[in-house]
């Protein structure tokens, strides 16, 4: 087979098994173009996305602002490192600081490393600001928790597929419930050594949990008044997938009028990936204020390729695009009808136990056991039926469409996923 022939799907799928690490469990579809929510297979069979990667392609595939700005910067400057300085980072930084309300941005490139990133600070901010002993600091986690897939992140994960035998850990983390307010006040009294509070606004990985509306609001002033550091990574809920700019919102530059009324919060500590680039290129960053930010000092940390100018560049036009086209706005009256039209259906059938979420970030848990196959052959017959979604933790289906999605097209998956659904029922 000669390298520049069109590769079946069948052929394309072999080639991944033979010659790749068998760390995915990918839908048997091989993409090769994308645009706005739509996506081809290689076959030329069109696609809703209903994924995003993630919620990386927020902004749809290949939005052509975004890319123009990436190839403009690629075909001027590439690569300087941190060694030099370079003329785009410090023009992203102040975009990005006032776009989401802080005094600092530290720039990385995947989401992992904003998480590692975060902790550190944290850490280094425990033993310089709040005069933790060195090498006592603690951060308390949630149970449930994705946050990468590094070997400090999976220290405290509690999915023993993503844990097992990957050992030794690393210390200094205290788990406890998610959307639990007695357990994080139990876990902060009378221990001096904790330093800082990691949550996710949503549990995006672990099945879409929305927590209580006063969660957030309550556990940011339990860390303050314990002064411990309140960190959000907003990975996957930011950038407007719940239907505001970020799910904390905390005093940013958001002015979605439908915003919902969960109070806002402002993290001492912002993390962010995914969408920040549209999904065109790995752009990571981490967000606080001064007094936070200013314990990171030369040498103490960084990354060749981070606040790179084609990162920088991707990463002003990836915002710019959110706030031009309301993308936040979009994702929250279309997450709302379509919460609507899915509890419809789920009144007058027995396959769907509910739809839960916010925005265009949502699933629906499957009537039926954790370790059945269902979720992955619905996702299958979705396949089939044109629109590609993938289960996340056994009999959760995980709904993200791009945000640029019109009523119309959200109107169009609606009706595919019932009509999938309803060839499931007995
Ligand atoms: C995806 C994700 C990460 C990790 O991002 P990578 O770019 O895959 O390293 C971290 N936190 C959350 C909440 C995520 O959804």
């Amino acid at each position: 087979m000669a390298v520049l022939d069109q590769l079946t799907s069948q052929q394309a799928i072999d080639l991944e098994n033979k010659y790749g690490a068998h760390n995915y469990h990918p839908l048997p579809v091989v993409l090769n173009r994308g645009e706005g929510v739509y996506v081809w297979d290689v076959e030329g069979k069109k696609y809703y996305d209903f994924l995003s990667a993630y919620s990386a392609v927020n902004q749809g595939h290949c939005h052509p602002k975004i890319v123009n700005a990436m190839v403009q910067q690629a075909q001027t400057l590439t690569l300087t490192s941190r060694a030099f300085h370079n003329d785009v980072l410090g023009k992203y930084e102040k975009f990005a600081c006032e776009f989401f309300g802080f005094d600092k941005l530290l720039p990385m490139n995947t989401g992992a490393e904003a998480v590692e990133t975060a902790l550190k600070l944290c850490r280094k901010w425990a033993y310089e600001v709040k005069g933790i002993d060195e090498n006592n600091a603690e951060i308390i986690v949630c149970e449930n928790n994705f946050h990468g897939r590094t070997t400090t992140i999976i220290s405290f994960s509690n999915d023993p597929i993503a844990r097992k035998n990957f050992g030794p850990y690393t210390k200094g983390f205290i788990k406890i419930e998610y959307d639990n307010l007695t357990a994080l006040e139990e876990a902060l009294k009378n221990n001096p050594n904790v330093a800082g509070f990691l949550v996710e606004p949503i549990q995006g990985e672990a099945g879409v949990y929305v927590p209580s509306d006063d969660y957030l609001v309550k556990a940011k002033a339990l860390c303050e008044a314990h002064n411990v550091l309140f960190i959000a990574d907003e990975v996957q809920t930011g950038i407007a997938r719940t239907g505001r700019l970020l799910a904390t919102c905390g005093n940013c530059s958001c002015e979605n009028k439908n915003c919902d009324n969960t109070p806002d919060v402002k993290p001492d500590v912002l993390i962010l990936g995914k969408a920040i680039s549209g999904g065109v290129y790995p752009v990571s960053a981490v967000l606080a204020n001064d007094a936070v930010m200013q314990v990171i000092k030369p040498g103490n940390h960084g990354s060749t390729f981070g606040g790179n100018p084609v990162a920088a560049a991707v990463a002003m036009a990836a915002l710019e695009v959110v706030q031009d086209e309301n993308l936040a706005e979009n994702a929250f009256t279309l997450g709302e009808l379509f919460r609507k039209e899915l509890n419809k259906y789920i009144e007058t059938s027995g396959i769907v136990k509910l739809v839960r979420g916010k925005g265009l970030l949502n699933a629906i848990v499957i009537n039926d056991d954790e370790g059945s196959n269902k979720a992955w052959d619905i996702c299958l017959a979705l396949k089939e039926n044109g629109l590609l979604a993938k289960p996340t933790h056994g009999n959760i289906i995980r709904f993200a469409p791009p945000l640029v999605m019109t009523e119309e097209q959200l109107l169009d998956c609606v009706s595919i996923i019932i009509k999938t659904l309803k060839s499931f029922e007995d």
